[in-house]
């Protein structure tokens, strides 16, 4: 056997999993196509359901990002909303937010060196009575207890595993960047400018830069060249307010914005023996809901249970499924939730709301409300 398991992509799912497994003592392969990490898209939200599995990373992942204490939402008439996440959560932690880059790196950093082979990836897989043996790209060969697909949304593992499933589009599209942390660019907390079916916003994401996306409402999800995308982007802004037209003007053109549509995504079938999906190659939601990562990450912590439990085979991935699929269904359907309150909580049903003033009771309300089944996990 050559380990026994081979993990296919080192994203968020993939490096936790890696991690997982060699906590458990377990030989473990990684390979990602890509020639280094892909951390495409600015920052990220890490909510405490997926903070609770990390700390493996240790007080450096909190050193690195910005704990987020409140999420302040304006609509065009300078009707604000306030959310304290700490009254959300109901806990000692708050959301934490970080450069993608940052975070794929620390998790690179707690595994040993070299644990990730770059610019390969499997090509055929064959299950046996006891292992899988894989054929990769550059001709290399590889027999292996259990394989993992953490491949992302357009996952090759999952046309071994449930070849029908096709990622659908959600209806917005994100631009994201990070700038250096400076007016007007500046604030403390998570800040969203509202308006017609589009959202602009920002957060400070630690190391002295901040995280800027615009979430717009299109029927449309064409791709956006690279060098148009600052050109659309504020086109869509100068739609919004005069105050998000400013903000983004501020912005510089010749950064570079990642531009994705939302896609969403249900496999019913996550496992094909020794062969498993975690991650965005299992399931994917809204961004808006900023929770993707977190569940790829209790994904790992299930998987490493249960691997720990009946040892490296199927039926440690058949447990993992039977776990992980009623939380990822049920959070779906949050996630659908979560868009109609969130448009809602912020239009009219925020109890005692102020121009331009503050009020957190309404809001924090309906989120505690709808978190309360992930707080569960963390
Ligand atoms: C706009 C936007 C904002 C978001 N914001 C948040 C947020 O704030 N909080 C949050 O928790 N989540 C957020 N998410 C979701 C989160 O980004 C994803 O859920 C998470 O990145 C999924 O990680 P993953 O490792 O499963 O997949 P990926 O990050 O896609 O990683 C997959 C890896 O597999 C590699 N790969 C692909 N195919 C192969 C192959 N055939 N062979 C080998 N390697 C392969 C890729 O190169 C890549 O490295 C957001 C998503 C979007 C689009």
């Amino acid at each position: 056997m050559h380990a026994d398991a081979l993990v296919v992509g080192a994203g968020i799912a993939g490096l936790t999993t890696a991690a997982r497994l060699l906590q458990l003592g377990l030989r473990v392969d990684v390979v990602d196509r890509a020639d280094e990490i892909q951390a495409a898209g600015a920052g990220i939200m890490l909510h405490p359901n997926a903070l609770a599995h990390l700390d493996h990373l240790g007080p450096g992942l909190y050193a690195a990002g910005r704990p987020i204490a409140r999420q302040i939402t304006t609509d065009p008439d300078g009707t604000a909303s306030v959310l304290d996440w700490a009254a959300v959560w109901g806990g000692e932690r708050l959301p934490l937010a970080i450069r993608r880059r940052t975070l794929s790196e620390l998790m690179l950093r707690h595994l040993p060196a070299d644990s990730v082979r770059w610019s390969t990836e499997p090509t055929a897989l064959n299950q046996g009575a006891d292992h899988v043996d894989v054929v990769f790209a550059d001709g290399g060969t590889g027999r292996y207890g259990v394989v993992l697909g953490a491949d992302g949304i357009n996952s090759w593992t999952r046309t071994y595993v449930d070849p029908q499933v096709r990622p659908r589009y959600l209806g917005h599209l994100y631009w994201r960047t990070t700038v250096e942390t400076a007016p007007p660019f500046d604030f403390d907390d998570w800040r969203i400018w509202r308006s017609g079916g589009h959202f602009f916003g920002g957060m400070p994401i630690g190391g002295g830069r901040y995280h800027v996306f615009l979430q717009a409402g299109l029927a449309d999800p064409r791709r956006v060249a690279p060098e148009l995308a600052y050109a659309q982007m504020a086109a869509i802004a100068a739609t919004m307010s005069p105050a998000v037209e400013a903000l983004v003007r501020s912005l510089d053109p010749a950064d570079s914005y990642n531009v994705r549509p939302a896609q969403g995504l249900s496999v019913n079938r996550w496992v094909d023996g020794r062969v498993a999906l975690v991650g965005d190659a299992a399931h994917s939601f809204s961004p808006a809901t900023t929770q993707g990562g977190a569940m790829a990450i209790e994904d790992t912590s299930v998987l490493a249970d249960e691997l720990a439990r009946h040892g490296v085979g199927p039926q440690a991935l058949a447990a993992y499924q039977a776990r992980r699929q009623p939380r990822v269904r049920d959070f779906s359907r949050m996630a659908r939730l979560h868009g109609v309150l969130s448009s809602a909580v912020q239009a009219n049903l925020t109890p005692g709301r102020t121009a331009g003033g503050a009020t957190t009771a309404g809001s924090a309300a309906w989120f505690r409300r709808l978190y309360r089944p992930l707080m569960e996990a963390a």
